[in-house]
């Protein structure tokens, strides 16, 4: 199994993809190696581009404020990307350049972190991952699929210029820790039971 330093030292090199071409840097994934959460968008945007840092920008300060109202910090977390270099003029990656990237690259990163959940932000995300049509249809919902729980909500730049959104964006980022603090105990409980 590779590490994630391995991973993100591949990406850096990547050209499996056109999206190569329209990036700065390649935005691979920062946060807790070992985090018990991780949270999935769609892609960089220009910030994080220049960074070559995750949610750097202003999506990326709605996610840091709603995590840690919740009660996670963010350095508590991995957070990544379904893509990991930026898309031209900010569209939407396609459908083949997220398969290629999320089968060569963050599978690998969730197999190296092993979270016990991963919240995933916005329809590419949810596409992406569940095969979900959309993030309407599945927000505020939990999934779980090869022994991973998928929580689903809005991408925060669907929260930053609308106050609904962004109020359910809380609401919804606090429901998934309550949510991963029920799991914890569930899987506390059968161990007790277990022994
Ligand atoms: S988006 Fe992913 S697959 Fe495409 S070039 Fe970048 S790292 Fe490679």
């Amino acid at each position: 199994m590779s590490s994630l330093e391995e991973v993100a030292e591949e990406i850096r090199l990547c050209r499996l993809c056109p999206l190569w071409r329209s990036r700065t840097n390649t935005v691979p994934g920062e946060g807790r190696r070992d985090a018990e959460v991780m949270v999935v968008g769609e892609g960089p945007g220009e910030e994080e581009d220049a960074q070559g840092r995750p949610f750097v920008g202003r999506s990326g300060r709605l996610l840091t404020e709603a995590l840690e109202k919740a009660g996670l910090r963010r350095e508590e977390v991995f957070i990544t990307n379904v893509v990991k270099c930026r898309p031209p003029d900010n569209r939407e990656p396609l459908p083949e350049e997220r398969e290629t990237c999320v089968s060569t690259y963050l599978y690998r990163q969730m197999a190296a972190v092993k979270p016990r959940m991963v919240i995933l932000l916005g329809s590419v995300a949810v596409q992406t991952l569940l095969g979900k049509p959309s993030v309407s249809s599945v927000r505020g919902k939990a999934f779980e699929k090869d022994d991973v729980v998928y929580f689903c909500t809005y991408h925060p730049a669907a929260a930053l210029y609308n106050p609904a959104n962004k109020t359910t964006f809380f609401k919804d980022i606090e429901k998934a820790k309550q949510l991963l603090e029920s799991l914890k105990a569930f899987k506390k409980q059968k161990t007790l039971d277990d022994a």
